[in-house]
């Protein structure tokens, strides 16, 4: 059992805090050491503000004879007092025992098995503790660059968190007794809104590059700063990420740009010299001339990407990809044009060779209709004949819109050609038909709006 420590931690993050807060704590290497335990009355984490459904778990396996702990983000967004995303729980039950526990449970995870418990629509992860590094048998559980392969080993909750990542992430919260359990020194540093790496920071970036686009992700959704050790080592380590699986690197790229901080996401990644690991082609279009107008641009579509999710709005991948690489894209077009390519097929193969060379996997169905709502930017300039009036009946004519907002207030497209396409959708099929000079065609004429299916799901990114 671990120490209750005598030292009384002041955690309602806005009073004094005592200075006992020594550098054992940060001196990992001592994991021999127990935890100190944060009491009820010095920290301000209430039931109320946890889920119903992780409440029940956590009782339900206390009540089982189990350990039950809230640990990681819901944790440390608690203590900040945001709303948790979701609460995971860890447990000395393991799998088997959970599932015993919980019939509404079911097991996930080849390696290592995790069980989801359901409550109507709410489902709560409950891990059991896992030790890393010791491996029971002779399988290597590290690659020749540091990376862990293999971290499926059950172990006790003194194992299980120094293999977390940041100590604001290896905080426990005992349903026991409402405490807080932490051996890292994580209360301190969420008070003090700083990231740091538990352990040796080379080594856990070696162990998992991804964890440097983690410490990017923190730093820009709870506006915390990175410490000095966790920070230094970035610059050179960041070619680990060449390593990461695409998959994974787009649902990081998710987490940074579709969290509600992508405008600061952005400026952080670009801080710590990353976002060329997820979108080399933009970073080399930043370390142009025009580097300062596209940072601008890029900057103001992840601003309306933030302000749709603050609105509860849909937000789509083809909207951030096209945000990003439409400065690249545009200018190998350029360079094809001047090769000789047609205007419109320039943009079409520049789209094409741009998608094609992602870092990040970039699925089809979203990278189609990004081709599309780019090469639609070249077709605006077209304001005479049919193909102006088809222009209006296609399906994505209002996300292709909405991208020309974006250009123009980064000064890209002249005002009268966004007043001519602005007025042009609000007139009547007859008057459009004036308007370019080319007739609609009358079986897939649009009334009294937009159809149905067809309404974009970018629509008004830019309002
Ligand atoms: P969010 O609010 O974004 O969900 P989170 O801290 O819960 O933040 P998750 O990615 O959901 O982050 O991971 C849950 C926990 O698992 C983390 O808090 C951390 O303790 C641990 N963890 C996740 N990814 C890693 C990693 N790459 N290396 C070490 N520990 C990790
Ligand atoms: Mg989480």
């Amino acid at each position: 059992m671990p120490r209750r420590s005598e030292r009384c931690y002041d955690t309602g993050l806005s009073d004094t805090l005592k200075p006992q807060h020594g550098s054992f704590l940060h001196d990992t290497d001592h994991k021999s050491l127990g935890p100190v335990i944060v009491s009820r009355s010095d920290h301000n984490i209430s039931r109320a503000n946890i889920s119903q459904s992780a409440l029940k778990v956590l009782y339900r396996l206390k009540d089982a004879g189990y350990q039950a702990f809230i640990v990681g983000g819901g944790v440390r967004d608690l203590l900040l007092e945001r709303r948790p995303k979701d609460f995971d729980i860890a447990t000395n039950a393991d799998p088997d025992q959970i599932q015993d526990v919980f019939r509404n449970s079911r097991l996930i995870g080849r390696r290592f098995r995790l069980a989801h418990v359901r409550f109507g629509r709410e489902i709560v992860e409950v891990a059991t503790f896992r030790a890393s590094g010791a491996e029971p048998d002779d399988e290597r559980s590290h690659s020749d660059s540091g990376r862990i392969l293999r971290d499926n080993v059950y172990g006790t909750i003194d194992e299980d968190v120094w293999r977390r990542d940041f100590t604001i992430n290896a905080l426990y919260y005992n349903i026991a007794d409402f405490s807080i359990w932490d051996y890292v020194g994580g209360v301190e540093d969420v008070r003090s809104r700083t990231l740091r790496l538990i352990g040796d920071p080379v080594t856990r970036y070696h162990e998992d590059p991804v964890r440097m686009l983690r410490a990017a992700r923190f730093s820009a959704k709870l506006d915390f700063t990175l410490a000095p050790d966790t920070a230094a080592p970035i610059k050179e380590l960041g070619g680990l990420l060449k390593d990461v699986p695409p998959a994974r690197l787009f649902d990081e790229l998710l987490k940074l740009f579709h969290g509600g901080h992508a405008a600061r996401s952005f400026d952080v990644l670009r801080h710590y010299d990353l976002l060329r690991y997820l979108f080399r082609d933009t970073q080399a279009a930043l370390e142009t001339p025009e580097g300062e107008k596209i940072a601008a641009f890029i900057r103001r579509g992840l601003e309306n990407t933030d302000a749709r999710i603050r609105e509860d709005k849909p937000v789509t991948p083809t909207f951030l990809y096209a945000v990003f690489l439409w400065f690249p894209i545009k200018a190998l077009a350029d360079k094809l044009e001047r090769d000789g390519w047609q205007s419109g097929q320039a943009m079409l193969e520049a789209s094409q060779r741009i998608v094609a060379g992602q870092q990040t996997a970039f699925p089809r169905r979203f990278s189609s209709p990004m081709k599309e709502l780019l090469a639609m930017q070249w077709r605006f300039t077209q304001r005479q004949g049919p193909r102006a009036a088809r222009m209006l009946q296609h399906k994505r004519f209002r996300a292709a819109y909405d991208f020309l907002l974006l250009r123009a207030t980064a000064g890209e497209v002249d005002q009268e050609t966004v007043a001519w396409w602005t007025d042009i959708q609000n007139l009547p099929p007859e008057e459009q038909g004036k308007m370019t000079g080319g007739k609609p065609r009358s079986g897939r004429r649009r009334r009294g709006g937009r159809r149905r299916g067809a309404q974009s799901e970018i629509t008004d990114v830019v309002s």
